[in-house]
Parts: structure tokens; C-alpha cells; sequence
């Protein structure tokens, strides 16, 4: 079980088998041990007083902790990587580490609602002040850089509505004025995107999502580049954060099993989307595989792979009481927040006071659907089932 003695970077599949395994070091057991512990004992005074052993208290790392931290670090290529007791967490924590009083910080018009609602409620307080800006930008983000601007937080595919994001373009024009570039990794997992091998700072994940993978635990992870680590490794410490090490665990099983997932999460998807887009009740479709997203080129330039969320338009006219009868009508898509679980999951797209510069149609009824590992067959009988009862036969 322990890495091939050779030159070659391993592949992504082959990353996920190994990576933060550690056999010899716990008796053979293949897994790492569930280390529950707060206290850790030192053999002498000396050895406590220099630190002169790996660990030194549970809150700071366990083996169950740095094994997954290994893991990530391996697949995002950073430098570093802690983790979270939640995505938003992890959010939380990777902006905290980045902005301070008298900072300027721009975020994506179509970040994750929670981290706006940080951003908004929280960092004003602590002096930063905040400006959401169109993922659309690209490169012209330089336009609303100010002498203070020291991050950009951004998330691509965007929450809802998909947009891709030109980190690279944003991360050079960021290079030039030295401030950090974020991203929320979530939809593609560290597996199809490495942000910061497209010059991000600090890549982070709700793996809460596909990492852990079954819908039973919280769980967020920061990874960082040598750049932007001191900061977020200081801040870490300070600070306590601590997943529980169950949840670690739990994260550690789900990456085993993470490319055959998102596999099989992307072609149902896939499968779905196309009997979807030729429904007269359907509009727009927002997933960035398509070749007809708008979001597409850079998709293909920066991804290797899909996932399984993505979300629709009803056609014009369609009003809320038919949107909420679809809804209702779905027996296998669960009605529920979060995905990435192995199960088919639905929730209306609600972006009020979710788009200050970007504003979408407000009379626009749309839907978010996670498609799952069902067969998709049986996925697509069930939509249509609900399409008919919300709109007649
Ligand atoms: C769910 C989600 C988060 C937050 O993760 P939690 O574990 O629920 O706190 C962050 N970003 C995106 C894109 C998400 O979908």
C-alpha cells in the first residue's frame, strides 16, 4: 500500500486509492484509526516543553485528521490544508484569513447565499468592506480594484445559476496588485478542478457534498498554496476550529469512492438533461457540460469532469403554484437543502436578495434538481410524472 517508488506524478484515481494512508504506522489496519482524543501524553517534561513530539493536543490534529489532510493536500496540490466543521466554515475561516480591517474584498454577484450572508452581516464589522462584482468579468475585474482590495472570492460554477469564472484571467489580474484569489470548489470537487493550479491562493470545498458523499456529515476543507498558508494555518490555531472524528472519517470513506460517483452522478445527469431539454414546459438549462452554456469553453479549458447538480427555467408564464405542484408531485427527488449525496435531491431557485449586480428575471420560475445515483430512467419517469401534473397532460 505504499506509493510506487516512481518519478511520475500519480493519476487522480490512483491519488484517491492512497493518498493519506499511512499502513506501517498503524499495525497494517489499511484505514487510519478513528482517533478520539483531546489530551495527548508526553513521556518527559523536556519532550513537552520543545514540543518534541507529532502531536500535541486533539484539537490541533489526530492521525484521523492529518490523514485526510495528506489526502487533500495531494489532490489540490497546496501547500497546505485544514479542515472545517462545514463548508460555511471553511468559508468563513478562508476570508478571515484573508481580509482585516480597512481591506477591500470582492465576491462573485453568484456566490453561495451563506457566504454572502458572512460577508454581509459579519465582515463589515471587522472593517472590510465588501463588493460583489459579475462573474462574468474576467480579466476587466482590474476595473474595480482600489488601492485596498486583498482578495477575491470566487466560486465557479456559481450557487443556482451555474456561471462559470475566468480564474485565471482573475488570478493574474489579482497577481498585479498582490491580493489573494479564493475559490469555492464544491460542484467540481478537487478531483475535476484545481484551482490552485489556475493560480487561485486557496481552493476550498463543502465536503459536505461529494466527499463525504452519503448526506451524514459536515464537513469543509481549506486548502491553501505557500503563499496564502501562514495566514490560514495562524488563524486555524487561534481560532479552534475542530471536526469531530467520526465526521473526519466519514470524509476520509468518501474519497475512496469519489471518482466512480461523480462519474456516474455526471452521466445520469447528463442522461436527465437530455430528455429535460426537449420538454415544451422546460426553458433554459444552467449546467456548464452542456455545449450550450454559455459557460461551456472555459468548463472544457479548466475542468475534467462534471457533477450532478444543475438547474432549469420553466418556460415564460409558468407561475408559482405550478412550480410549487412540481415539486410536490416528485416521489424519488427529495425536497431538501444540500447535495451531493448518493441520492436525487429538488428545491426551488429563490435568489431574492441573492443578485445586487447581476439581477435575474424575478417572475422567472426555475428549479435546482441533484441527480443522484437511481437510475436515471426512473429519474426521468418521475419528472414526468410531475411535469403533467403541474402543467396537464
Ligand atoms: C453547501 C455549500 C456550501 C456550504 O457547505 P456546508 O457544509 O453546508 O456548510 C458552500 N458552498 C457551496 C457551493 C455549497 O453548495
Amino acid at each position: 500500500m505504499s506509493k510506487p517508488d516512481t518519478e511520475k506524478s500519480l493519476k487522480p484515481d490512483t491519488v484517491l486509492t492512497h493518498a493519506g494512508l499511512d499502513p506501517r504506522g498503524f499495525h497494517g489496519f489499511v484505514n487510519p484509526p478513528v482517533v478520539h482524543a483531546s489530551t495527548v501524553l508526553y513521556p518527559d517534561i523536556e519532550t513537552m516543553l520543545t514540543g518534541g513530539q507529532t502531536y500535541s493536543y486533539g484539537r490541533r490534529g489526530t492521525p484521523t485528521s492529518k490523514s485526510l489532510e495528506a489526502a487533500i493536500r495531494e489532490l489540490e496540490g497546496a501547500a497546505g490544508v485544514h479542515l472545517a466543521n462545514s463548508g460555511l466554515n471553511a468559508i468563513a475561516l478562508a476570508l478571515l484569513s484573508c481580509v482585516s480591517a480597512g481591506d477591500h474584498l470582492l465576491i462573485a454577484d453568484t456566490a453561495y447565499g451563506p457566504t454572502r450572508h458572512f460577508a454581509d452581516t459579519v465582515l463589515p464589522g471587522f472593517g472590510v468592506s465588501v463588493e460583489y462584482y459579475d462573474p462574468a468579468l474576467g480579466s476587466d475585474i482590474r476595473s474595480l480594484f482600489r488601492e485596498e482590495t486583498k482578495a477575491i472570492f470566487t466560486e465557479s460554477p456559481g450557487s443556482l445559476t451555474f456561471e462559470m469564472q475566468d480564474i485565471p484571467a482573475i488570478a493574474k489580474a489579482a497577481a498585479e496588485i498582490g491580493a489573494l484569489v479564493l475559490v469555492d470548489n464544491t460542484w467540481a470537487s478537487p478531483l475535476y478542478c484545481q484551482p490552485l493550479a489556475l493560480g487561485a491562493d486557496l481552493s476550498i470545498q463543502a465536503g459536505t457534498k461529494y466527499l463525504v458523499g452519503h448526506s451524514d456529515a459536515m464537513l469543509g476543507t481549506i486548502a491553501a498554496n505557500e503563499r496564502a498558508w501562514p495566514k490560514l494555518d495562524a488563524l486555524h490555531g487561534a481560532i479552534g476550529t475542530h471536526v469531530a472524528p467520526d465526521d473526519v472519517y466519514l470524509g476520509m470513506r468518501g474519497l475512496r469512492t469519489l471518482s466512480v460517483r461523480l462519474e456516474r452522478h455526471a452521466k445520469n445527469c447528463l442522461q436527465v438533461i437530455d430528455w429535460l431539454k426537449d420538454q415544451p414546459q422546460i426553458g433554459n438549462i444552467r449546467y456548464p457540460a452542456l455545449e450550450s452554456d454559455p459557460g461551456h469553453a472555459l468548463w472544457k479549458r479548466d475542468f475534467s469532469g462534471s457533477s450532478g447538480l444543475f438547474s432549469f427555467d420553466f418556460i415564460e408564464g409558468t407561475s408559482q403554484e405550478q412550480q410549487h405542484a412540481f415539486l410536490d408531485a416528485l416521489t424519488l427527488f427529495g425536497l431538501g437543502y444540500s447535495w451531493g449525496g448518493f441520492e436525487s435531491l429538488a428545491i426551488p431557485v429563490s435568489l431574492d436578495g441573492m443578485r445586487t449586480v447581476t439581477p435575474l428575471d424575478k417572475n422567472r420560475m426555475s428549479v435546482r434538481l441533484h441527480i443522484g445515483l437511481e437510475d436515471p430512467e426512473d429519474l426521468v419517469n418521475d419528472i414526468a410524472v410531475a411535469l403533467k401534473k403541474a402543467f396537464g397532460a
